[in-house]
Formats: structure tokens, sequence, C-alpha cells
């Protein structure tokens, strides 16, 4: 059986096809998962590909041929965390070296720069990467690379991709964008000239709060051959059946896509119009200030939609308690909504630094139950708040 060519098909088609054909020994439909951690070779260094699991396993590559095909990417290499996918990133800086993320950079990706590497001589700022004078301003002659979200997390800032790649690269430095909130079915950073992709598969992509994983995209052939390098050499592999559930998800992620991000417009817009919220921040309202550049940008809006509770900390406690539809809780991207206060949930790590959050703020996870629902159960808890 060959592999079909699946660079011309649309986004679903390759979310269902590339990377897991039929297993050719046996016509199995789905990518089995092989749990074999050595393989036999028929004289030393002659085998199919597989010698040992770390190094290269079927399900995963299955998994990285398929983020790989959605993202564009002519490399994809897959870690057991969206914080290992990133590291291994990292890995390729050396002391001295600085880099540059945004001001609402996820919590996680501030703690391993200013934490791990900043206390191992990489220097490192954070900018505004909405503003191109602030960016521009913060480069050195030591900036190596610049670490970009677009929705940023909680406050879903846009910034313009192709503005900062054409920046960046005109100081021959490498943009790293983190896709997690828009997914490849939104947006795809490699085309509009990022140097690398990396995603937390652990949210949209497995989609339904049951896996943890992470995932790396690039076109640059000496940037794949290092990340290869540092995959294999530190080890922070997924499962093979996380692999296999991460599999498993992305082959509904267009289709689940598409309900998260009507419903999360028709949350915005209510939230837009209540008298106990006084600020909405969703980039498919018209009057979110990077409206145009997502609308140039991304295919949808997103389905992660951020809100200040009017009555302050106290009323957006007493809020993110009331709802019985959206759950309390941290994460994003799966099928079922989630609520959070971020000052003292997903941001806790960053207060006192300049990543700092307004306690007021409520981040959502707008999920794919019935809109009315979600519409009803925000609406009578803020009225209880
Ligand atoms: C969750 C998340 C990460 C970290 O991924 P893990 O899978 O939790 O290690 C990185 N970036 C963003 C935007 C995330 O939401």
């Amino acid at each position: 059986m060959s592999t079909p060519d699946s660079s011309n098909w649309g986004f679903e088609t390759r979310a269902i096809h590339a990377g897991q054909e039929p297993d050719t020994s046996t016509g199995a439909i789905t990518v089995p998962i092989h749990l074999a951690t050595t393989y036999v070779q028929q004289s030393p260094g002659k085998h199919h590909g597989f010698e040992y699991a770390r190094t290269a396993n079927p399900t995963r590559l299955a998994l990285e041929r398929s983020l790989a095909g959605l993202e564009g990417a002519r490399h994809g290499l897959a870690f057991a965390s969206g914080m290992a996918a990133e590291d291994a990133i990292m890995q390729l800086l050396a002391p001295g070296d600085h880099l540059i993320l945004g001001v609402d950079a996820y919590g996680g990706t501030f703690r391993l720069i200013s934490k791990i590497y900043g206390e191992r001589d990489i220097g490192w700022s954070a900018v505004d990467l909405s503003d191109l004078d602030a960016l521009v301003a913060a480069i050195g002659p030591n900036t190596r690379q610049i670490w970009l979200e677009t929705p940023t997390n909680p406050m879903l800032a846009i910034a313009d991709i192709a503005a900062v790649v054409d920046v960046a690269h005109a100081s021959g430095i490498d943009v790293v964008v983190d896709n997690t909130f828009a997914t490849p079915y939104l947006q795809n950073p490699l085309h509009m000239g990022a140097d690398v992709v990396v995603h937390s598969s652990t949210k949209y992509l497995g989609g339904h709060s049951d896996v943890v994983g992470g995932f790396v995209g690039t076109n640059r052939d000496d940037l794949a051959e290092r990340l290869f390098f540092v995959q294999n050499a530190v080890g922070a592999v997924p499962s093979p059946f996380d692999c296999y559930l991460l599999l498993r998800g992305i082959k509904t992620l267009g289709v689940r896509m598409d309900r998260h991000c009507t419903n999360a417009a028709a949350v915005a817009e209510l939230l837009a119009n209540h008298s106990a919220v006084s600020q909405v921040f969703y980039p498919g309202l018209a009057e979110h200030p990077g409206h145009e550049t997502a609308v140039r940008q991304m295919r949808q809006a997103g389905g992660m939609v951020s809100f200040v509770h009017a009555g302050g900390a106290d009323a957006a406690i007493a809020m993110v308690s009331a709802t019985k539809v959206f759950k309390l809780a941290e994460s994003l991207g799966a099928v079922e909504s989630l609520i959070e206060q971020p000052a003292t949930m997903t941001h806790l790590s960053v207060a006192d630094s300049v990543l700092a959050v307004d306690p007021g703020l409520v981040r959502l996870s707008v999920g794919i139950e019935t809109t009315n629902d979600l519409l009803a159960d925000l609406t009578e808890a803020l009225s209880c708040s």
C-alpha cells in the first residue's frame, strides 16, 4: 500500500487520513498502539526504521505526521507535554543568548523562561507583542528567539504574526508561535513565515480532557535536526497510548472547533451586553483592538472568552463557583465548558510579575454543549454574584 499524497486535501480530510493510513500488515483502519520498546534487526543497523522506542515509535510517528500535515510542517515532533515541547525549543539556546516573550505569555512558559533558563544565563524580556515598536526596542544583539502567542492567555490579545516575523527575520531571530489557542484549524503560523510552531496538545488537539501532550513543527531542516537530537537525547516522549488518544481526538478537531467558535461568539455577545460585566475580551467582537488582524490571520475567533466582572474579585469568585454547566477547573480546549479565575488559579505563578492579571478577570473555555444551556448558566451565575 503506498502512502497517498495528502498535501492537496482539505483540513478535515487530512485530520482523518494524513499520517493515519490503515496498518499495512493487517489492514486495521485505526493506527495500532505499538507498545514494543525494541525492534528485531536483520543484521546490525538493518531494520524497518525502528530500533528503540524512545528514538522512534510507529504510533508516535503517525501522530507526528498527522500534526505536521495539519500545520503544513515538513518536520513534526511529539512530546510528553506542551512544556516538554517548549523546553526542547529552548534547548536550542546557548548561555548568553536572549529571548523575547509576550507580556501575557502562558504562565508555564514564563516560569520555564524565568525560573529555569533565566537562571542559566539566558536573558529575556517580556513585551506587548501587538506593539511592534516595543518589540523592536526589546531586540538586542544576542536575541535569538521570539515567543509569540496569539490569541494570548488569558487576555486574548492578538499579535500580527507576519509583521512580527518581518521584524524578527530582519535581525536573524527565529519566531516560535505557540498555536495552542487557535489550533491548526484556525491559524497556520508556518504559512505566515514563523520558524517553529508549538502546541500543548493537551488542549484542543486532544479535546477530551484525558491526555497530556506536546508538539513541535517546523520547515527548517537545520532546526529539525537539532530538535530531533534533543527529543531523543532528553527523552520527554509521549507514550504510545497517549499518541493514540491524540490521533483519535484530532480526527474531530474541525467539527469541534466550529462548534467551540459558534458557542464562544454567542457567549461573548451575551457578556458584552450584560450590566455585571465591565469588559469582554474576544477577538471576534468588532470592538476588540486585535479584531482586524484576527480576521486576517484566523479563520474564526476561537473558543476562549475572558471578561472582567464589574463587582471585582469577590464577585468573580462567587460567579465562578456558581455555574453548573461550566465546571470550575483549570485547563481549556475540551468538549466540556470550563470557567476559572486566573488570578488565583492558572496565573497564580505570575502574581506580582509583569504578567499579573486583574483579580476580577474570569476566563471561559467554551465547550460544545447546547448553546442556550451555556447562556442560561452564565446568566444565572451572573445574577447571583
Ligand atoms: C497548556 C498550555 C501550555 C503547556 O502545555 P502542557 O501540555 O500543560 O504542558 C503551553 N502553552 C499554552 C498556550 C497552553 O495553554
